[in-house]
């Protein structure tokens, strides 16, 4: 049985391809500005390795900021379940998840079975982010995986007022000016960022269990601040950017061999641009099939289907989840052309629209 999982995030796709109970390849590469090429790209570089085709896999979850972008996917999952069951199958014991990622932190508290059982995210600050990182790297003109070993050179850490990624900027550029090492800015800046992550980790209880997901996981000089505040070494896989895919390719698995989702099974597509995050969420718990959201579509973008001779289910066509924003106008505007829309029509309260 081979099955896969793509983790899109704001910064970088990974793909993970399990053959049986193994891992057999793994991709990384830049999510870029068209994320639906770039979640290709990942996964046909993931199977390529594995002298297997696209289509001798047998289902393949996404998750991540872009998960509802797959056009391939056949389910989507957060990324916060992705990264708790990921983690899992490296550590067993480990119940507290630092996930450091491109866009956001999240403090992750999960059981012995990887299930998600607390999680708080960071406000919509990007401090402390891989994008926020990437910024300060390049303000200092350093290779962004130099920075980590760079900041453990220091021995004189400058205290930042703050890791707001604007005012942050400029102040690391006003200690350059006056003749601070660039490691001594580095390293004050991971002081500050591992406060942050202390104090979110602290939301969901930190057990000696403990790991950083994501990225920045492989910033040394990070990790090292991280675990000083935290008090725990953390154990960290040992490609920790892969830990998204890796557990979707593991719900992947689970849905092959008849495991179904724990609680509701929802399916989201949508899309997002500078107003926000547009979703059309399915529930397919609820679901059976009956085709009236089919009917009253005037963008023809559902359709219904039916996997290994089970209930009838519906979902948003291929086709027409590339250019989602283009077909539905939403709702609102939806109901004032034509009295209804399918969240209305769907008479189980299988569809979600959120706006
Ligand atoms: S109208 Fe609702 S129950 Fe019927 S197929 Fe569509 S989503 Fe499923
Ligand atoms: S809101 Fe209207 S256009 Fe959009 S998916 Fe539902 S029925 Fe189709």
């Amino acid at each position: 049985m081979i099955v896969a999982g793509i983790d899109i995030g704001s910064r970088a796709s990974k793909a993970v391809v399990i053959r049986d109970n193994e891992i057999v390849s793994s991709h990384i590469g830049d999510t870029g500005p068209e994320s639906v090429k770039s979640s290709k790209m990942a996964m046909e570089s993931a199977i390529k390795n594995t002298g297997s085709s696209m289509e001798d896999v047998e289902y393949i979850v996404a998750t991540g900021y872009g998960r509802v972008l797959v056009p391939f996917a056949s389910e989507n999952v957060s990324e916060i379940s992705c990264h708790a069951r990921g983690i899992n199958w490296f550590y067993p014991d480990v119940r507290t998840i630092l996930d450091m990622g491109g866009q956001d932190c999240k403090a992750i508290r999960c059981d012995e079975e990887g299930n998600v059982i607390n999680f708080v995210m960071n406000d919509k600050c990007a401090g402390g982010t891989g994008r926020f990182l990437e910024m300060i790297a390049q303000t200092l003109n350093v290779e962004l995986n130099q920075a980590g070993d760079l900041a453990l050179e220091s021995c004189n850490a400058i205290a930042f007022n703050t890791i707001c990624a604007v005012f942050a900027k400029s102040e690391a550029l006003s200690h350059l000016r006056h003749g601070v090492k660039k490691s001594d800015v580095l390293a004050g800046l991971n002081e500050a960022i591992s406060m942050r992550c202390l104090n979110l980790l602290r939301k969901v209880n930190i057990e000696k269990e403990f790991t950083i997901t994501g990225g920045i996981a492989k910033n040394k000089g990070m990790v090292a601040k991280i675990s000083e505040k935290v008090g725990y070494n953390p154990v960290l896989a040992e490609d920790p950017q892969i830990i998204g895919a890796l557990g979707a390719a593991l719900f992947a698995r689970d849905r092959c061999t008849g495991i179904k989702p724990q609680g509701e099974s929802k399916i989201q597509y949508g899309y997002n641009d500078a107003t926000g995050d547009y979703y059309i969420t399915i529930d397919q718990s609820k679901c059976d099939g009956c085709g009236d959201c089919v009917n009253i579509c005037p963008a023809n973008i559902f359709e219904i289907y039916v996997k290994n001779g089970n209930q009838p289910k519906a979902c948003i066509s291929e086709a027409a989840r590339n250019k989602l924003s283009q077909l539905c106008p939403g709702s609102q505007q939806c109901n004032q052309v034509q009295g209804n829309n399918c969240s209305v029509a769907c008479k189980k309260e299988a569809i979600r629209l959120s706006w």
